[in-house]
């Protein structure tokens, strides 16, 4: 049987019957995966502490080519993120970044950018103590994402007339993907209203590595702005309301 062996991250983890769990990978190598632990809440399994949600590790499974479910054979942690797990904040942040991740990455389907920004996330989020800075890492992480899977934001020029976009205020229509300038927004009632300002900033941190990202600066009108925006692309492209973003409101 086909062995898989990656650097993965824990997306989530579910209860099998009374011992085992299944765990949703997100590897290197393969993409997401998904592999039963057996034994797992036993009080001496190998498993323990090391198949928790957001735990960075290296994941060796079993299983046939295309078996939707492999067999966890180890899990060596490389980083446990117990900051996060640790703090309520970083937490309800944590579980945004990877139920997306969850929802848009199909099984064994490669995405090594997305797997960098996702541990990127989870490492500034560690040792970022400012919520309000967390809200805005967050909203940039999934822009980055979407980004990775082909969804693109269009934040250059107007996506109705290819104007450029002069301030202060703009729009953003999530359906066209792009931004909407000050001409246009009159006669494009799906676009709502937001400053240049938020628009640039989403622009320079799609160029920007991750890494670099807690040096841009939002007031709290373009922080409002980025919330609304990306909140209303990923919502319109991933078809679905997120259950973890209710806790960001808690
Ligand atoms: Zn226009």
């Amino acid at each position: 049987m086909p062995l898989y062996e990656s650097p993965a991250v824990v997306l989530r983890s579910m209860k099998l019957g009374d011992t085992d769990k299944i765990i949703t990978f997100f590897t290197l190598y393969y993409g997401k995966l998904k592999a039963v632990a057996k034994g797992t809440t036993k009080p001496k399994s190998r498993f323990a502490g090391r198949v928790e949600p957001f735990v960075y590790c290296n994941m060796i499974a079993f299983g046939k080519e295309k078996a939707d479910l492999l067999r966890l054979n180890s899990c060596d942690i490389i980083e446990p993120f117990g900051l996060v797990r640790g703090d309520f904040e970083k937490l309800k942040h944590a579980f945004v970044s990877a139920e997306l991740v969850d929802i848009c990455q199909k099984e064994r389907d490669t995405n090594m950018e997305g797997f960098e920004l996702l541990l990127a996330m989870w490492r500034r989020l560690s040792v970022e103590g400012d919520a309000r800075k967390q809200d805005l890492l967050l909203r940039l992480f999934e822009l980055k994402y979407m980004s990775t899977i082909g969804f693109h934001p269009f934040l250059k020029s107007c996506v109705d007339c290819g104007g450029d976009i002069i301030g202060p205020k703009a729009g953003f229509n999530a359906i066209k993907g792009g931004v909407v300038c000050h001409k246009c927004i009159t006669s494009d009632p799906a676009a709502s209203r937001v400053f240049v300002g938020s628009v640039k900033l989403m622009g320079k941190s799609l160029e920007m590595p991750f890494e670099k990202l807690d040096r841009l600066k939002a007031d709290p009108g373009l922080q409002g702005d980025i919330d609304k925006i990306v909140a209303g692309f990923v919502k319109y492209h991933i078809r679905r309301n997120m259950r973890s973003e209710r806790f960001l409101a808690l």
